[in-house]
């Protein structure tokens, strides 16, 4: 008798743990729980649309869809249509693969103004997730904040300068696309709390920041050190000592002849969110960075003019009924990955939101081990349970035909030279077929 395993969420980390089961056994049913009806998570919702090369990955994820043990569930919601309790009953093993979709809070007064947007929404709402179709930002402004200096941050500011032609090979929503297309955008300011050092963000893409159309990087050099300093290995050394290089490049860049600037504004920390019911602004403060390496403010103070403001400050999961959860990591309680008897959690709902796709490989491999090796074979009815379940309860779900019919008809209305044109309604996803109780 198979081992039963569902994996709840069809993002990289669960696609890791399924090709990872297969690999380590023949007698596994993989049934994927996917709230949304279209698998691949973050690669579709999250990966920036102008980085189409990136998304790629998710052909590898399609062969494991596609493989004999594996079946996809979409549309298919833990806590809306079956709960998780019931999921673990039907299932030797559970695999929570959520990730981390909700927006760490700015914690600043005024970050509830009107025009303040967390990293998640924003990325959701220009990549198409049905989640943000209706956030409608206002993008009538000069000038944007984004917060932070990870690699969200340089995807949104990139995403916000990018010319339409830039933006033809993309898969950007419609709406997005109008809407940034319309917009009088001419700077964008993105702050860090630390130096250049401390930085996240990644040399591919900072140098893509100085490969703009329209746009040119603005670097004060005045706050980029000589060399590397502090307690770090060779190869972390190396990577900071390349962004320096890339930033000392931009401050030769004339930007003069270009209408719009991307400003790199290091060892700035946010105050206070100016303004009415709209923003209007940033209150930050000067700040400097300690022996420790922690950011520390100087209380010298300034103001950011802007009409729209995107906290890029990282993410954390949503606590799930029945689940020990660590409030202030926003990830669940686990040890190597283990919650609870025939339940685990692979991606960043365990190990929070860092790493790039393929840090979720480990996860799966480790998570397919402790699977197997937990497991009492084939105890539980699985996927013919859930079935039941779903078609008593009138619950119509998308099977992998499905979204490939949607798939398909994405790309079928791609503009010229673009993948696809995506659904952004769940509705109109649904009407390219789902199955279930009549
Ligand atoms: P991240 O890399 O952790 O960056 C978060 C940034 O927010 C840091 O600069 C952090 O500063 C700053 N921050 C946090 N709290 C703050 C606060 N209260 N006030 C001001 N600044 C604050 O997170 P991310 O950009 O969301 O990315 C998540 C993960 O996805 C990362 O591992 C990233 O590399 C990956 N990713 C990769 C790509 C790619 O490979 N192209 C694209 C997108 C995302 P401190 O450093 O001072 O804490």
């Amino acid at each position: 008798m198979p081992v039963k395993v569902a994996i709840v969420g069809s993002g990289p980390s669960g696609f890791y743990t399924a090709a990872a089961l297969m690999e380590r056994s023949d007698d596994v049913e993989i049934d994927f729980i996917e709230r949304l009806p279209t698998p691949f998570g973050l690669i579709r919702g999250g990966v920036a649309p102008d980085h189409q090369t990136t998304k790629k990955v998710s052909r590898a994820y399609e062969k494991t869809a596609l493989s004999g043990p594996v079946r996809f569930w979409g549309n298919v919601e833990i806590g809306r249509d079956l709960s998780l309790d019931e999921l673990r009953a039907m299932y030797d093993a559970v695999v929570l693969a959520i990730g981390s979709p909700r927006d760490r809070p700015l914690g600043v007064p005024g970050d509830d103004r009107q025009g303040v947007y967390g990293s998640a929404d924003f990325v959701g709402w220009y990549n198409g997730h049905p989640d943000f179709t209706d956030l409608a930002p206002d993008l009538n402004t000069n000038n944007v904040v984004v917060v932070g200096n990870g690699n969200v941050a340089i995807d949104i500011a990139r995403v916000l300068v990018k010319t339409d032609a830039e933006m033809a090979d993309t898969d950007i929503a419609d709406h997005a696309a109008k809407a940034i297309r319309a917009a009088p955008l001419t700077d964008v300011w993105m702050i860090g709390r630390r130096g250049p050092v401390e930085a996240k963000f990644t040399n591919v893409e900072l140098r893509e920041m100085g490969k703009l159309e329209e746009a040119s990087a603005i670097v004060d050099p005045a706050q980029l050190p000589v060399t590397v300093e502090g307690n770090m290995s060779d190869r972390d050394k190396r990577l900071k000592e390349r962004n320096l290089t890339t930033l000392r490049e931009f401050t030769a860049q004339d930007a003069a002849g270009k209408p719009k600037r991307v400003h790199f504004a290091f060892y700035t920390r946010p105050v206070e969110v100016l303004g009415g019911a709209r923003v209007e602004g940033l209150h930050c403060e000067r700040t400097k960075v300690d022996a420790a390496g922690r950011s520390v403010g100087t209380g010298a103070f300034f103001d950011i003019p802007c009409g729209l403001l995107v906290a890029a400050i990282g993410y954390r999961s949503d606590p799930i009924d029945g689940v020990p959860f660590d409030m202030a990591g926003g990830i669940v309680v686990h040890r190597d990955g283990r919650i609870a008897p025939g339940l685990y959690a692979v991606g960043w709902i365990k190990r929070g939101p860092s790493g790039v796709i393929g840090s979720n490989k480990p996860d799966g491999n480790q998570a397919a081990a402790q699977v197997l090796e937990d497991s009492p074979r084939g105890a539980r009815p699985g996927r013919a349970a859930l079935e039941k379940l779903l078609v008593v309860r009138g619950v119509k779900w998308v099977d992998y035909p499905a979204w490939q019919r949607i798939d398909a008809a994405e790309m079928a209305a791609a503009r010229p030279g673009a993948p696809r044109r995506k659904f952004v309604r769940v509705a109109n996803m649904l009407a390219l077929g789902q199955t279930g109780a009549e």
